[in-house]
């Protein structure tokens, strides 16, 4: 993806950009206006602010998109130097909720609500950013998913035990599809912060996050791999369901025995995702939960008299 705006600082940018943490967005040319001699002599005008996460590092993305490419991230506390500013996609934060997003001297986009900084004095960018259209995951992206297998059996419902949906959601995206062969769950899309309810009476096994870097407190994006904030609970009948994606850690604990409906955290987008959704998956033989005792988890539910529309 190219930064169609490249003026000496970008260009400086860009060569700082191919690490994968920066340790602060300081910018590279004299953009502070100290006149050094050592730097370049474009003058930038930029803002100072802090990134405020509440302990994880914000993620400078190549554009100003929560699924945007990862160049780098700040530790939360740090100073960042703002050139300008963009409107973009809205996004809550610890600071604010906005749908600016603030492009610093690095080159690269922070959302804005994460950014304590003046209230007034940041200019708007003056060439609009370019924004693709969501990235497809990409096959090289992403680890190699192991091959597809054939789901076990759906085993029979255990008498006494009842299901239900574990999102007020609709279905976006299936188990095993052709387009996704190692999907080995469904999508359920949801607003964030929408509460994930456990599909029936259990214990929870686990609680994890789960991402390929940086952190599961911040919305994840395609690039990533991994399930983000997730639980497991494992059910009667050597059934456990997964739940994952969560927009910070369940509100539940491991060993914690959970009735069916009980919450057990808030719809997110960590993780490997595009934005905010519920991915389900439903594990027979197990624990384990593992790809080769997946089931559709809309057949098992059906099984069990529960629809997912
Ligand atoms: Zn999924």
């Amino acid at each position: 993806m190219k930064v169609r705006r490249r003026t000496t600082l970008a260009a400086v940018a860009a060569a700082t950009l191919a690490g994968t943490l920066l340790p602060a967005a300081a910018p590279a040319a004299a953009a502070t206006g100290t006149g050094t001699g050592t730097v370049a002599k474009a003058k930038v005008p930029t803002v100072t602010g802090t990134a405020r996460t509440g302990g994880t590092p914000l993620n400078m993305r190549r554009i100003p998109s929560p699924a945007g490419e990862r160049v780098g991230a700040v530790a939360s506390g740090k100073t960042v130097w703002i050139l300008c500013q963009v409107t973009a996609q809205q996004v809550t934060g610890t600071v604010r909720t906005t749908d600016l997003w603030d492009h610093l001297a690095n080159g690269s986009y922070v959302s804005d609500a994460y950014v304590e900084r003046p209230a007034t004095g940041i200019p708007k960018c003056t060439s609009a950013p370019v924004i693709p259209a969501p990235v497809p995951p990409k096959p090289g992206a992403a680890p190699v998913p192991p091959k597809a297998v054939a789901a076990p059996v759906l085993p029979k419902p255990v008498a006494g035990e009842s299901w239900q949906v574990p999102v007020g959601a609709s279905l976006v995206s299936g188990f095993r599809t052709v387009a996704r062969p190692a999907h080995d769950g469904v999508d359920l899309s949801a607003a964030r912060g929408t509460p994930i309810l456990a599909a029936a009476a259990g214990t929870v096994i686990r609680v994890v996050c789960n991402v390929s870097a940086g952190s599961c407190d911040v919305d994840g994006n395609r690039t990533l791999s991994g399930c983000g904030w997730y639980a497991e609970v494992q059910h009667a009948g050597g059934v456990v369901t997964r739940y994952c994606h969560m927009v910070r850690r369940p509100v539940v604990a491991v060993g914690q025995a959970v009735k069916r409906g009980q919450l057990l955290g808030h719809v997110g987008t960590s993780g490997s995702s595009s934005g905010p959704h519920l991915h389900f998956e439903v594990h027979v033989n197990a624990a384990p939960a593992t790809h080769a005792n997946a089931v559709d988890p809309i057949a098992f539910l059906s099984a069990r008299g529960v629809t997912v529309r």
